[in-house]
């Protein structure tokens, strides 16, 4: 691969909190933003909060901060992230695979500013998304990944974000732990990712019972199949960062990748 490739991230956002919490997930955020050899020209996050029955990148000059959530802190709701949009490499992207339509009003989910904010604080870097065509199987979602990687030789940074163990109905919140079976899935799926066994990553049913419950909906697991997707075989992956909290909450980042 050219020396100049973008890496790609995967970040396991977990607590909407996270945006303003300071702990080691995202002192670990703001060091893997601070890690790349140069800022990127803009940058597509696959998020776990932006679902539908298509996929959809957009091309909102100005995408509004959006709060999806309810019962947090009111500090929570006053948090925006002004990063401007990134319309010419959203109508880019949509150029890239005939399976991505286009939104012109989609503002930003929690999954993509909670985690810019300690990424990038500046707000500086234009920023779009790619919404999960959900009813789709995992292979889709691996073949789409794949017609993105041009992007990477145009300097954008893709990061899928949402968690590779996300059991919200057993979470204990505030308690930091993690299940038997949270653990066992979380370690066989770094041990594919070791191996770069991305196919299996796919087939996550061969892990049995700890897989199905760790990926009870599929939501927060496609990030992960877009972000190695993007990857190549040879490259470096890093696990950036792994932590179990709240029983059922898998906070595992990669970086893939130099
Ligand atoms: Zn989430």
């Amino acid at each position: 691969m050219p020396k100049n490739t973008m890496p790609v991230l995967f970040i396991g956002h977990g607590d909407p909190m996270n945006a303003l919490w300071d702990n080691p997930f995202t002192q670990c955020l703001s060091r893997l933003g601070s890690s790349l050899s140069q800022p990127p020209s803009a940058i597509l996050v696959i998020s776990a909060h932006w679902l539908g029955r298509s996929s959809q990148v957009n091309t909102t000059d100005q995408p509004e901060t959006i709060h999806d959530f309810y019962g947090f802190p009111e500090e929570l709701y006053q948090v925006i992230y002004p990063a401007p949009g990134a319309p010419s490499w959203a109508e880019r992207t949509a150029g890239l695979s005939r399976n991505i339509k286009k939104d012109d009003q989609r503002g930003l989910d929690h999954g993509a500013w909670a985690i810019l904010r300690h990424l990038f604080p500046k707000a500086d870097i234009p920023v779009f998304q790619l919404s999960i065509d959900l009813p789709r199987p995992l292979h889709h979602h691996l073949l789409l990944a794949r017609e993105l990687k041009p992007l990477r030789d145009e300097n954008v940074l893709i990061i899928g974000s949402g968690n590779i163990v996300h059991n919200l109905q057993l979470a204990r919140t505030g308690e930091y732990f993690g299940y038997d079976w949270a653990i066992e899935f979380d370690a066989w799926v770094k041990s594919r990712i070791d191996e770069r066994d991305f196919m299996s990553l796919v087939n996550y049913e061969k892990a049995g019972k700890a897989g199905a419950l760790s990926v009870p909906t599929m939501d927060h697991y496609v990030p992960l199949i877009y972000s190695v997707g993007l990857a190549d075989k040879e490259e470096p992956i890093e696990h950036a960062y792994e932590e179990i909290v709240y029983g059922s909450v898998g906070m595992r980042c990669l970086k893939i990748g130099k």
